[in-house]
């Protein structure tokens, strides 16, 4: 009877552990033009995840330039329009990374994304002529704010392309501490925010995506509760019939599809939303105009920048949790 009742006990202490350890889910979900995954660990990782993909779908819903019910679709209407406060605060922090980044990123180069059509089945390559054009409706000078109220100057028009999924990545990242996740990651894209740690208290180890042999990894990198945003033309871009590689990337002073001495510029910092204005700019500037970008702003953000020459540079933040390679298809060097 003794002996019974011990099993019993055990089996059921083991039953009551089993109930308490945290689980770990999963999700994948196609939003905003991409594949999205997510891992979360903790009692609520399912409503975690969840959570995180209906803010997802909200958001797409709300920012889209190609959805028609979106406030964006609205804004690009040519009506003067009352966006949410969501949207407004989002457009006026955009229109200062624009500020913060010589231009390099800006939201308003959407003519010249949609001419170039490069997201689309068929992409276009544009004239001179018709470069000249467009280029200028390009400028934060066109977007015209009063709170709410947005107006666009005539033939205008916006694209939060380069900055919704890293923004999405901070809501996400909120929804995680919300429902105390103890740890997990989402991989927006190319935009990867690691939450808390791993079961044994380790970082998460983060993967730089190799432009020239994309099913590899050019380094890893540890992180926690930070996001790793990645800008470059690998990631979509056509060939033209005469070879011509044209990349998604426009250079906002030229109307053309930038042409960068990087392959790839991963942002890494405490921002979603800043990491993906950042990174998107960055490889507009090239490698002189990032390094000076980072020695301006260093205490702000850490990066990884792959070359055409096969250099990754670092930062020094990055130093102890950056792992190349050795031998590998890039040299690794630290910026100062
Ligand atoms: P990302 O992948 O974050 O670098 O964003 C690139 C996307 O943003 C492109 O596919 C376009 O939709 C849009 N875009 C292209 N060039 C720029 C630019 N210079 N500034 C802002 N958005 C851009
Ligand atoms: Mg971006």
């Amino acid at each position: 009877m003794k002996r019974t009742l011990s099993l019993l006990l055990c089996v059921l202490l083991t039953l009551s552990l089993a109930g308490c350890a945290p689980k770990e889910e999963t999700l994948q979900i196609f939003a905003m033009d991409t594949v999205m995954d997510m891992l979360a660990v903790g009692s609520e990782a399912r409503e975690a995840l969840s959570a995180s993909a209906q803010e997802i779908n909200r958001l797409e819903a709300l920012l889209s330039r190609t959805r028609e019910s979106s406030e964006v679709s609205a804004i690009n209407s040519g009506k003067t329009v009352t966006v949410s406060d969501e949207t407004a605060e989002l457009l006026q922090r955009a229109v200062q990374y624009a500020a913060l980044t010589g231009g390099t990123f800006d939201i308003t180069v959407e003519p010249l994304v949609s001419a170039w059509g490069i997201h689309t089945e068929s992409p276009k390559v544009l004239s001179a002529d018709e470069i000249a054009a467009l280029l200028p409706l390009v400028g934060s000078g066109h977007l015209h704010m009063d709170g709410r109220t947005v107006t666009l100057d005539e033939g205008c028009s916006i694209d939060l392309g380069a900055i919704a999924k890293g923004y999405a990545s901070d809501r996400v990242a909120q929804i995680f501490r919300d429902y105390g996740v103890e740890g997990g990651w989402v991989s927006l894209g190319g935009n990867v925010y690691a939450h808390g740690t791993k079961s044994d208290g380790k970082p998460w180890s983060v993967a730089i995506r190799d432009p020239q042999n994309t099913a590899g990894a050019a380094a890893l990198v540890g992180l926690s509760n930070q996001f790793a945003v990645t800008s470059g033309g690998y990631q979509r871009y056509f060939t033209a019939e005469d070879g011509t590689v044209y990349q998604h990337i426009i250079d906002p002073s030229t109307g053309a599809p930038a042409i960068s001495d990087l392959l790839s510029v991963t942002v890494i910092c405490g921002n979603g939303t800043m990491a993906d204005a950042y990174s998107t700019a960055l490889y507009v500037m090239g490698l002189e105009g990032a390094k000076a970008f980072w020695q301006q702003h260093s205490a702000d953000f850490d990066m990884v920048l792959i070359t055409q020459d096969n250099i990754l540079y670092y930062t020094p933040g990055l130093q102890g949790k950056l792992t190349v390679d050795e031998g590998g298809a890039y040299d690794a060097k630290l910026l100062s």
